[in-house]
């Protein structure tokens, strides 16, 4: 098996945050682990220069790499482009041409970072959460879709389409989690409307005859959003479709403080997958030597477990944010109490090397 590793810094904060998940991999190179970086272009990167958000040599990369870490795409001056030709299309297609199926994002709550959160401490405190979304199906990729016109009335269409197997795949993935945490597993739709949740229902019911230790039940996606909010230590680990996962994991991420902390990770059937932080690229604060460069660190440790099965690094990692937490250092955006000092993208990546 390959050991190159493809680098994708993308758009906005992507490069700042990459640049402090490279510094570790350049440590993590001198104890011993045996991989080549590789870089490419995504996003709006790719379009300034090849005019197309994913080129084929990003693809033919991408598919020769043994794992993928990427930054984050997208930005306000690549709007302007027709919706087919933006940044995120690079990175749906990217997915789907590696059939990335799974997407495991951890909710984790670093116990220093209780104060950081908008809800009450006796809420969150000790949550650990694994969103498991399917990522290639449902209405983002679902055909017919565009946009009509009636009489001189403009609509817009999409197609929500889920197969059977699609739905067992991700089934499977979540259960074989489930077995290996609390046994719980709580499969989130809105099968008292939807034909696909009916079916993704049916589907999940008759994997749980296989998993006969797992707790199954189900919850709908209105009523979910709310739980999570409501009482978040309720779920272990959450099963649900694309657009659904896309929104109720941003909602669980400020359980946790600030999205800057959540890292990701989108797999295949071989574990071969494209690791990254669940946040975008921040027009915002890009360039701006501010932005949390932990989910992005976070996410190298989720390439070093899943895809390069290098346990005791992505542990070493994990501590070390950890300690520097401990050590009441933080970016601004979860910056908490008086008693921690804000330091700087630049500077955070440097204490996590200092402590790993
Ligand atoms: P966003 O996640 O980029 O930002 C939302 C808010 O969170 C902003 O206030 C931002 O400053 C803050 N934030 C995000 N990451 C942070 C970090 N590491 N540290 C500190 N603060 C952080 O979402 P958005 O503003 O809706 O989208 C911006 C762009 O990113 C859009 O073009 C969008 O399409 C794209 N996007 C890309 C991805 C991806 O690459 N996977 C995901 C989501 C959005």
């Amino acid at each position: 098996m390959t050991n190159e590793i493809l680098i994708l810094p993308g758009d906005g904060i992507g490069p700042e945050i990459m640049n402090e998940a490279i510094k570790i991999i350049d440590v993590c190179k001198k104890k011993g682990l045996e991989v080549i970086l590789r870089y490419a272009k995504i996003g709006g990167d790719a379009i300034d220069t090849f005019g197309v958000p994913l080129p084929n040599e990003t693809i033919n990369m991408a598919k020769n790499a043994r794992a993928i870490l990427l930054g984050a795409v997208g930005g306000a001056k690549w709007d302007c482009l027709d919706i087919y030709n933006r940044p995120e299309k690079g990175l749906l297609k990217l997915r789907k041409s590696l059939n990335l199926f799974c997407n495991i994002r951890p909710i984790f709550l670093y116990k220093q970072l209780s104060e950081a959160s908008s809800l009450k401490i006796e809420v969150i405190s000790g949550l650990n959460i694994i969103i498991v979304r399917e990522l290639i199906g449902g209405i983002y990729f679902g055909q017919p879709r565009g946009f009509n016109n009636y009489s001189g009335i403009r609509c817009g269409y999409n197609t929500c389409i889920y197969d059977e197997t699609q739905i067992r795949n991700i089934g499977r993935v979540a259960f074989e989690i489930a077995i290996n945490r609390k046994k719980r597993l709580c499969s989130i739709d809105k099968a008292n409307v939807l034909e696909t949740s009916m079916l993704w229902r049916e589907v999940m019911c008759s994997l749980a005859y296989e998993y006969k230790d797992v707790e199954l039940s189900h919850m709908y996606i209105d009523n979910a959003a709310m739980q999570l909010v409501r009482e978040p230590k309720q779920f272990d680990v959450i099963v649900t479709d694309n657009m659904f996962g896309d929104i109720i994991s941003d909602e669980a991420a400020m359980l946790t403080g600030s999205i800057g902390m959540l890292p990701s990770a989108s797999l295949n059937n071989e574990g071969k997958g494209i690791f990254e932080p669940c946040h975008g690229s921040a027009p915002d604060i890009a360039g701006k030597n501010i932005a949390n460069p932990l989910a992005m660190i976070l996410s190298l440790a989720m390439m070093l477990r899943y895809s390069l099965f290098n346990t005791k690094l992505a542990e070493r990692i994990e501590n070390a944010v950890s300690n520097v937490l401990d050590w009441n250092l933080r970016t601004y955006d979860i910056a908490g109490d008086f008693k921690t000092r804000i330091i700087s993208t630049k500077e955070l990546g440097n204490m996590i090397l200092e402590a790993f």
